[in-house]
């Protein structure tokens, strides 16, 4: 088939490979000029990483990711939240923090042979018909199959007929990377909270791309409104970083180097639900389908679960609507219980409701000392595709 791809994030740099590989004939549009990642670094979980596996690049994100082992979060006066360990679900298993610029190098070098990326070329429209609009290019391009990857602020999906409510989160957060030498929890995920109007966290994520392989790096994250997000400033700025003193002064030594906003972006987040996420020859995937707040930290491996679901249902159907109806069916159920899970979440870590912190800081830890409670908290921390009991 001719195979478009709109978006050159994880989900659209995933597909396109895996359906390249398929022989399809695949042309990628990406809006931004300069391909690059966008955001500091992610979490991937073990199911995501099984994905990079079949792409053969396990070795490779291995290599330049970090292994991390425990998620561990405090409240402000230092009681335990939350405390989870991999291992605990099976011996051996783990995440891997990694920076965005990593994984996105590493896929692009396997895209480029395979695929035409076209950079600059924003797509305007598309249709069921396999239509699609390139703003660059005069008239429209067809295509059997058209891949949308346009991330959690897609404008595509509006016209689509598909979409059932995407509104933003009213919290976001301020980013970026910060040296990783001689933070004393190189494999784990640290998250300090006081009551729900402020979270940090800082999870290790290895190499860059672009700095020596063994420089390695952290994530750290700061939680906001997402008025105040926007409105970040040099004010702002010095009250996160007097916070951060006031709550972490271990992480502080790090921080006070920060002395520009523009040091760190911004992040804001859609909770977006589709009715299903295809039409005629037109799918859906990652956050254009299914975008979410990063909390739970599944959004990169779902693009990856995305893409792999996909080219699996495209090569075991010979009709493409049939094919296209798989992938959804395939997809659906694992999808809705981190959408559901996210929405009921996020509010205990981002909200103006302060007596949800309360209700977490009290009830979070000796739940998940409940042997049943546990193992389910630590089946949605790695991302399992089975559903809740499976
Ligand atoms: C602060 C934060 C922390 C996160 N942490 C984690 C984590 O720990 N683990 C995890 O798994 N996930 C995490 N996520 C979520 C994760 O980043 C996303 O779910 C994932 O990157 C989505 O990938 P995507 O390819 O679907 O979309 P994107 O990465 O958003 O890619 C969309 C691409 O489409 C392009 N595009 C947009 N419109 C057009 C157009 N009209 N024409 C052509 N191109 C277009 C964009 O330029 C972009 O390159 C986090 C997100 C945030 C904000």
């Amino acid at each position: 088939m001719r195979v478009a791809v709109i978006g050159y994030g994880t989900a659209g740099q995933a597909t396109a490979i895996l359906l390249a590989r398929a022989g399809h004939d695949v042309d990628v549009f990406e809006r931004s000029p300069e391909l690059q990642p966008v955001g500091a670094g992610f979490l991937l979980q073990p199911t995501g990483l099984g994905v990079l596996d079949a792409l053969g690049l396990r070795e490779a994100v291995l290599a330049r990711g970090q292994r991390i082992e425990r998620l561990h979060g405090t409240n402000a006066s230092g009681r335990m939240v939350m405390d989870m360990r991999y291992a605990e679900l099976a011996p051996g298993l783990f995440g891997l923090g990694m920076t965005r610029g990593a994984l996105f190098d590493l896929l692009h070098r396997t895209c480029t042979p395979v695929a035409r990326i076209h950079a600059g070329a924003e797509v305007t429209n598309v249709d069921a018909s396999g239509r699609v609009q390139v703003a660059a290019a005069g008239g429209a391009l067809r295509f059997d199959l058209v891949v949308v990857a346009d991330g959690s602020q897609s404008r595509l999906r509006a016209h689509s007929g598909l979409l059932v409510r995407d509104p933003p989160y009213p919290w976001g957060a301020m980013w970026c990377l910060l040296p990783a030498e001689g933070w004393a929890w190189p494999h784990e995920l640290r998250q300090r909270y006081a009551g729900t109007r402020t979270m940090i966290g800082v999870l290790p994520v290895g190499a860059r791309p672009d700095t020596a392989p063994d420089t390695r790096w952290l994530t750290f994250y700061y939680s906001l409104p997402g008025t105040a997000v926007d409105a970040f400033d040099a004010g702002a700025l010095a009250a996160m970083l007097t916070q951060v003193a006031r709550l972490w002064p271990e992480l502080a030594e790090r921080t006070h180097h920060l002395t520009d906003p523009a040091q760190l972006r911004r992040a804001r987040y859609r909770d977006v639900h589709l009715r299903t996420p295809w039409s005629g020859r037109c799918v859906f995937i990652g956050d254009a389908a299914h975008g979410m707040s990063p909390q739970l930290g599944q959004g990169v491996n779902m693009a990856l679960l995305d893409a792999q679901a996909l080219a699996a249902a495209l090569a075991s159907h010979g009709d493409l609507g049939a094919a296209l109806a798989g992938y959804a069916r395939q997809r659906r159920k694992h999808v809705a219980i981190y959408q559901s899970l996210s929405r009921w979440l996020t509010p205990l870590f981002q909200s103006d409701q302060l007596w949800l912190g309360s209700l977490r800081d009290a009830l979070f830890a000796p739940i998940g000392r409940l042997p049943l409670a546990r193992t389910q908290m630590l089946r949605i921390l790695a991302g399992s595709k089975r559903g809740w009991w499976g």
